[in-house]
């Protein structure tokens, strides 16, 4: 069987620089705060070319404190993807602020900026795009829409570790970008960790208050914050890892050009090839009309694969207020797309079993 990700696979390699760090850590006494943090938060902001990173603990607190740190007005209007994972729209309703879903670009399947435009109103604050599957968003187009009406443009960039957009790293294309560090991303750790990174001191500062109670200085609260730190030993792992990031996104751009360039499968439609270089190919992502009799028969070839998503944020019970809204490309999306595995660990082999097994798909009548 190739499983759709195998993590045990996937931190093998890393095994002994893991274990050195986390053993590090528990002989050291000290577990949140501390120097492992500092360092990490260093060389990931390096990595990015951002001038600040601020470790957090997940990605859904990234997004959460970036936009408390901005401080919008309850009711404020924050426009987000209508195709993405809960956790980029579910730090917008937290705040009390109102997320506008917009359609994405059929092709691409990441945010459109022409839909954007088309939803800015007096309430707008924010744009929160999402680089969804490990590609970058269209920023050129949404920073000056961000620019023109005063907007903060915001990123999760969950999926999107490494990824480039008009030779730029992702990390610094937004006012301020959300990473995860949840163990199946580009660069995983062994539990839950997220950070932040930007070029606005200002708002770094904000967010390293945040994450802690509002505080800088032991038990001294400027600010009504959170508990949300990156502990030290996830920390340590995390740098460990963050060495080997580019090779694992090469690894990934290699397989994923294979797919494109062998999987010639009728009526089956390939992620956007413009760009195999730049993305960070988090996610090998096709579309099927008979989706889940493809789903059927590769599992009968021993191949898993995994939908990314089932069921779109405003069809989920937990936003029951949205149910009866309609995104017919979303909706689209939703019935038909299916991820192929694709990670770095990966053997030419297992590539070569995918791709035949992908083309000798027969949907029938
Ligand atoms: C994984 C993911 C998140 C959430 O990250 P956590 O660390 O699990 O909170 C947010 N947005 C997207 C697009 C993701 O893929």
């Amino acid at each position: 069987m190739i499983p759709f990700l195998d993590l045990t696979r996937v931190n093998k390699p890393y095994q002994d620089a893991i274990e050195e760090a986390a053993l590090r850590v528990l002989r050291s006494g000290w577990y949140i705060l501390g120097k492992e943090l500092v360092s990490f938060e260093k060389t990931f902001a390096d990595y990015c070319e951002a001038a600040h990173a601020i470790g957090v603990g997940n990605g859904l607190d990234a997004i959460t404190l970036i936009l408390k740190a901005y401080n919008f007005p309850a009711g404020s209007e924050v426009i987000v993807p209508a195709n993405t994972y809960i956790a980029s729209v579910l730090p917008v309703t937290y705040l009390n602020l109102t997320p506008v879903l917009v359609e994405p670009d059929p092709r691409t399947m990441l945010i459109d900026s022409d839909e954007i435009e088309r939803h800015i109103t007096a309430r707008t604050k924010a744009i929160l795009t999402v680089d969804l599957y490990g590609k970058s968003c269209e920023m050129r187009a949404i920073t000056k829409l961000a620019e023109r009406h005063n907007l903060k443009l915001i990123t999760d960039a969950a999926q999107s570790h490494g990824a480039m957009y008009d030779g730029q790293k992702v990390g610094t294309l937004a006012d301020a970008t959300a990473f995860s560090f949840y163990p199946t991303k580009n660069l995983g750790a062994l539990g839950d960790a997220g950070a932040v990174t930007t070029n606005d001191k200002a708002l770094a500062e904000k967010i390293r208050y945040l994450r802690n109670y509002g505080s800088l200085e032991r038990y001294k609260n400027d600010f009504q914050g959170v508990n949300s730190r990156l502990d030290e030993i996830q920390a340590a792992v995390l740098s460990a890892k963050l060495p080997y990031l580019e090779a694992e996104n090469r690894r990934r751009k290699v397989i994923a050009a294979r797919y494109l360039s062998e999987i010639v499968l009728p009526d089956l439609i390939l992620p956007p090839s413009d760009s195999v270089e730049s993305d960070a190919w988090h996610l090998f992502v096709v579309r099927h009309k008979q989706r889940n009799k493809f789903i059927t028969h590769l599992d009968g070839l021993g191949i898993q694969t995994n939908v990314h998503y089932p069921l779109p944020v405003h069809k989920q019970k937990a936003f029951q207020y949205m149910n009866d809204r309609c995104f017919p490309i979303t909706e689209a999306i939703h019935r038909e797309v299916v991820s192929l595995p694709l990670n770095p660990v990966l053997s030419d082999d297992e590539v070569e079993e995918i791709i035949k097994a992908v083309n000798t798909f027969d949907p029938g009548i």
